[in-house]
């Protein structure tokens, strides 16, 4: 794993009209690259410098811009790298991306190229790099904390203290293999490492029994918007939608004007999903979509089940496992009928504020323990319940007298436990990880 040679270099801000805009290269040809574009020599190290910037063929000045020269290995790709913040003006930028697109061995970066450099450069773990991608995501103050922390090494730090305490065990139990014609130091090695490999996996059974959180965090906590036709779901949505100030994406249906929005209720990431637009017709193009939408309706964490005046109470078959809200809707029509725990009117307003409570407090008791859980990813759970079984199949094997078994199943929790920081079986999620960056990062 080693970088392609190549100097790379994007566009790391936004787009759109901007103040500032930010270039950032990253490369061994970073610093002819700034040389050729600077009149005068390269600014000294991770300085600040105001400085015009030129075109390399005609000499015609671009913009004058605050370049900083970052020499590796202590830049955070580990290369050399050269940061220009120049005028945020769309011509301004495009000026200045087309100079450095013709200077010979620079090229466009792709997604995520310049955080796999400081990956395989060894500045970053992977699961680092993860929570990187999940702070620039992050949309509430929750996921903004819980990206934070994993970015700070809170999952590598657990990981690399299970790790180290299985390196232990495995020499322990290496050493009960090699002393078994000396019974007594073999037994005393075997239940030393036996003590070592039975603490890390209560730790690890621990975490997964909290993953669930962790997860719900980082992708918002689900309500899902049910009910018959015309129960009025779209129209809650909609008024949901225009009544929570802090909407963070509001996401344009095909089918409908809105399926699906992303609301900050306090700090919670909570997503509203209208399940109406998945009853309709759909043409080939929206059938990704509308199969993710049902998947997330099944894998709800709460379903508000809409009933209009004269319907159904009953939920039906197609949703999952999730506690159920009864809502009757279009109160200002009729009063709600028996077996309604709320009663709300999207036309009127009436209501809503209550639902919203109501929907902020199942959030807040969904998400408890949130704040502590390091598993945030699927990938992370997995790779500890590949953990987890190992080292109940070691516990097994020690039981019935299989020592060298027990030794192969602390390798293979070893080698689980790598996965998830990246030391091992890194290839095959690179560039899934890699390809959820944007441009520029
Ligand atoms: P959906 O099929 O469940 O998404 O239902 P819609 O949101 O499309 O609503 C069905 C009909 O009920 C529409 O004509 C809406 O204007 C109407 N409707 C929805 N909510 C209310 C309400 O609170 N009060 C009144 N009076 N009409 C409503």
């Amino acid at each position: 794993m080693v970088n392609s040679g190549d100097t790379i270099f994007a566009l790391a801000s936004g787009f759109g009209r901007a103040g500032i805009a930010v270039i950032r290269l990253s490369g061994p040809g970073s610093r002819g690259a700034v040389e050729t574009l600077l009149a005068g020599g390269l600014p000294a190290p991770r300085r600040a410098s105001l400085r015009r910037l030129r075109d390399p063929g005609t000499g015609e000045p671009l913009d004058q811009a605050l370049v900083l020269w970052l020499p590796g290995p202590a830049s955070f790709t580990g290369e050399d790298q050269a940061e220009l913040h120049i005028h945020g003006g769309v011509a301004v930028r495009a000026a200045v991306l087309r100079a450095l697109a013709g200077l010979p061995g620079l090229r466009a970066a792709e997604p995520g190229e310049f955080t796999r450099r400081a990956f395989l450069s060894g500045r970053m773990d992977l699961s680092a790099v993860e929570g990187l991608a999940d702070l620039i995501d992050a949309e509430t103050e929750a996921q903004r904390r819980q990206a934070f922390r994993q970015l700070e090494g809170a999952l590598a730090g657990r990981v690399a203290d299970w790790r180290e305490r299985l390196v232990d065990a495995l020499a322990l139990a290496e050493a009960g293999l090699d002393f078994s014609d000396e019974a007594d130091v073999a037994e005393a090695a075997s239940a030393e490492a036996a003590a070592i490999f039975h603490a890390v996996g209560d730790e690890v059974g621990m975490e997964l029994a909290r993953a669930g959180t962790g997860e719900r965090l980082r992708e918002g906590f689900v309500v899902v918007i049910a009910g018959p036709p015309n129960a009025g779901k779209s129209t809650l949505l909609n008024a949901l939608a225009r009544r929570e100030v802090a909407i963070v994406s509001p996401h344009a249906g095909t089918t409908r004007d809105v399926i699906e929005v992303r609301c900050d209720l306090g700090g919670l990431p909570v997503t509203f999903v209208d399940t109406a637009g998945l009853r309709e017709a759909a043409d080939p193009v929206e059938q990704e979509g509308i199969a993710r939408t049902r998947k997330r309706a099944r894998d709800a964490d709460l379903v508000l089940w809409l009933l209009a005046p004269g319907g159904s109470a009953e939920p039906d078959g197609e949703l999952g496992a999730a506690p159920v809200v009864r809502v009757a809707t279009k109160r200002d029509l009729a009063p709600a009928p028996p077996g309604a725990d709320l009663a709300v009117s999207a036309l009127t307003g009436a209501g809503l504020d209550a639902l919203i409570a109501l929907v902020r407090e199942r959030a807040e008791l969904g998400l408890t323990g949130a704040g502590d859980a390091v598993i945030t990813r699927e990938r992370h759970r997995r790779a500890l319940e590949d953990v987890a079984a190992a080292l109940a199949r070691a516990a097994e094997a020690q039981r019935i007298g299989h020592e060298e078994l027990a030794a192969e199943d602390l390798r293979l929790a070893v080698r689980a436990l790598g996965r998830i920081t990246g030391r091992v079986d890194v290839e095959e999620v690179l560039d899934r990880i890699f390809g959820q960056f944007c441009i520029g990062k």
